[in-house]
């Protein structure tokens, strides 16, 4: 197994392929004022095998349509939403995030946690506002810096890795100057990270290596977390993953923006 292959077996038995959390997804539910809206089309996208989605399908009368590129993921969450009795509610569809399957305005909503770095954050908001209703909801979470200074070498490590990477108001002020009115902000907490997302991954390394009898490739992907990991141990007061709630705002009178 090589690259892509290799990563999808790392992750295919995780609950989560980043960060995040069932509460802190309630939290953007809260914040989103979606919750007593009835029949609502949602459309969760870099969706993994689905933490997010099974929650906001608990959380909200919404069909839930579940985006991401790797079918092997999309299988897992069909099977999750079969045993919890959300069949009908949530559809998996493969297709990237550049070309998302929807009408102009069909969706009430887009969620998507720890996937809009894939196309950058000001791209994602910029490409998915049309196919927003007016005054849908936008909620992502996103990388982001928690000060507003920093050790260098942080700094440096995520400017070659993500160079987006930015305060919360610096991300807020890529939503307003992109045609949304920010509703919320909160950073995701330790927890997120360590409990519910590296913790279980370092779980499964071992077995990993094992099925793929230690390979180069499948060594050097162990260690590239294993770094990622420590870097986050060291550094975790300075940056997270920022989760933002914002909502479509109407065209203004002579400051056009796209649909
Ligand atoms: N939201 C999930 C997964 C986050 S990992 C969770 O929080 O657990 C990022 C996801 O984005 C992966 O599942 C990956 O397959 C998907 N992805 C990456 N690039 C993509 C693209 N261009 N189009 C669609 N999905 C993509």
């Amino acid at each position: 197994m090589e690259g892509l292959e290799l990563l999808i077996d790392l992750h295919l038995d995780g609950k989560r392929q980043g960060p995040g959390g069932d509460d802190e997804t309630r939290l953007s539910v809260a914040l989103s004022g979606l919750r007593d809206s009835p029949g609502l089309h949602i459309a969760d996208i870099g969706c993994g095998t689905g933490a997010a989605t099974l929650v906001l399908a608990q959380e909200l009368d919404a069909r839930i349509t579940a985006v991401d590129f790797l079918p092997e993921f999309l299988q897992r969450l069909d099977v999750a939403a079969q045993r919890q009795g959300l069949g009908e509610t949530i559809k998996t569809r493969a297709a990237s995030m550049e070309a998302l399957p929807f009408e102009a305005q069909s969706l009430d909503a887009i969620w998507s946690e720890g996937a809009i770095y894939n196309m950058g954050f000001e791209n994602g908001v910029k490409a998915w506002r049309p196919f927003l209703k007016p005054g849908g909801i936008l909620a992502v979470s996103e990388l982001s810096w928690l000060t507003d200074e920093r050790p260098s070498e942080l700094t440096q490590h995520w400017m070659r890795e993500y160079p987006e990477v930015a305060t919360a108001s610096a991300k807020m002020a890529v939503l307003e100057k992109n045609g949304y009115t920010p509703l919320g902000y909160f950073p995701l907490s330790e927890h997120c990270w360590l409990d519910n997302y590296y913790r279980p991954m370092q779980a499964r390394f071992a077995d990993f290596l094992s099925r793929n009898n230690h390979s180069e490739s499948a060594r050097a992907l162990v260690q590239a977390e294993e770094i990622e990991i420590s870097l986050y141990e060291r550094f975790s007061a300075f940056f997270s993953y920022g989760y933002y709630v914002a909502r479509k705002r109407v065209a203004v009178p002579d400051h056009p923006l796209p649909r």
